[in-house]
């Protein structure tokens, strides 16, 4: 007889996007002729840049070949592109991880809800409060989160970290000892940055109660601050206790084309002393057969001086953007933090207003969409989301009206 896995029936509804969706299409159908303009994509639009062009036509041009044709990818990713990560993204920044503790996936949704995998079902977790949904919703499929409260809006068996204006939007050491930590830095959907030291310190925390970060480092390349770390690498001790994950999809625009990559150190043990990097490598080259070969150029020509260049080019158009909303709102009167380190601008509701309630009203008002905080997680109560991936003339428009309503 079928019977589906039991943990499956105590996922929560998708409801923050398609409640989104609801109430616009509500709203449009009303007023057919209101201009709206989304601030809450959380996806690039900014077209590939032209060195990545190149290789993919380069290397589909490869595939047309007797001689270059390529069958399976190494399920673990081709070298080249392993060196050249381990070379930029690690080398570069004095860390210490080999191309072999590299694992190149197609993107960091996949990884970072996939990694879970690997640990004992007991491992207790623990997450930020406002959280990019994978992290608790993954273990609820793998049956490790306990019965959700629906007063607190929490699961009984997870950690939750709240990050409000009161711990300054970082997440502070639980009292509850987690074996599975997930930070997200710079955050979605906060906006946050974590300092150095500040990550240190979860580095420390982490070794000393033997338990396992797994550090989603998506937006790393919207860092401008000196002190904040692109690597958690970048700190003492993080060997033995980190996992870092790394997408190509926020800083190159490949949400569409698919890439990314997980970081396990051969030093990192549990408390048998099994490797998890040898688990790691055992999941993958079992579940998976490996990211195209063409796209794995592709994300090589990402490394490359004009892909530098390119890539730094995307992100700066995003961040102006960032820096309008942020500006803007600031003149307006808003309580805003967020946009310096990441694409994401996180805002106080004013006067009291629920997450919904702003998200209405800036709807009805000014026919702005944006993402309730609420639908991150019970902290987010009273805040929302707003994104800078859109065009400049929206933006613009955007900010224009949300001063208007002042
Ligand atoms: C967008 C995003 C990712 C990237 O996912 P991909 O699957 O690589 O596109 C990972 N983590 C967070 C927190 C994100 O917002």
């Amino acid at each position: 007889m079928i019977k589906i896995n039991q943990n499956y029936l105590k996922l929560r509804g998708s409801y923050l996007f398609s409640n989104i969706a609801k109430k616009v299409s509500a709203f449009t159908e009303a007023h057919p002729e209101a201009n709206i303009i989304r601030l809450g994509i959380g996806d690039v639009t900014r077209p590939l840049t032209p060195s990545i062009i190149k290789a993919i036509h380069d290397a589909t041009d490869e595939m047309a070949s007797e001689q270059t044709f390529k069958g399976y990818a190494p399920d673990l990713g081709y070298s080249f592109l392993r060196e050249t990560i381990a070379k930029n993204d690690y080398e570069a920044r004095g860390c210490d991880i080999a191309a072999d503790e590299i694992f190149v996936s197609d993107g960091a949704k996949c990884d970072s809800g996939n990694i879970q995998e690997i640990f004992s079902e007991d491992s207790k977790i623990a997450v930020c409060d406002p959280v990019y949904p994978v992290y608790v919703d993954t273990n609820v499929m793998a049956g490790r989160t306990g019965v959700f409260d629906e007063k607190t809006e929490q699961w009984s068996d997870v950690i939750y970290m709240p990050c409000t204006e009161a711990t300054g939007f970082a997440p502070e050491l639980p009292e509850k000892t987690p074996d599975i930590i997930y930070i997200c830095s710079p955050n979605n959907p906060t906006g946050s940055a974590m300092k150095k030291a500040d990550l240190q310190k979860w580095v420390d925390y982490a070794n000393e109660k033997k338990a396992v970060i797994i550090f989603d480092a998506a937006y790393e390349a919207y860092i401008s601050e000196d002190d904040v770390p692109h690597s958690i690498y970048e700190c003492k001790g993080a060997r033995t206790c980190a996992i870092e994950i790394r997408s190509f999809s926020k800083n190159a625009g490949f949400t569409g084309v698919r890439l990314g990559f997980t970081v396990i150190p051969k030093d990192l043990k549990d408390a048998d002393g099994n490797s998890l990097h040898a688990l790691w490598a055992r999941r993958h080259g079992t579940k998976y057969n490996g990211a195209p070969y063409i796209i794995q150029k592709a994300g090589e020509a990402v490394y490359s001086e004009q892909g530098k260049a390119e890539i730094r080019g995307l992100v700066s158009y995003y961040m102006e953007n960032a820096k309008m909303i942020l500006d803007g709102l600031k003149e307006a009167g808003f309580s805003v933090s967020g946009g310096v380190n990441a694409p994401y601008i996180w805002l106080k509701t004013p006067d009291n207003m629920t997450s919904w309630e702003f998200f209405d009203y800036l709807l009805e008002k000014v026919n702005i969409v944006g993402t309730p905080g609420s639908g991150f997680g019970p902290s987010g109560e009273g805040y929302f989301r707003l994104t800078a991936f859109g065009s400049h003339e929206n933006t613009k428009a955007a900010v224009e009206r949300i001063k208007g309503l002042k």
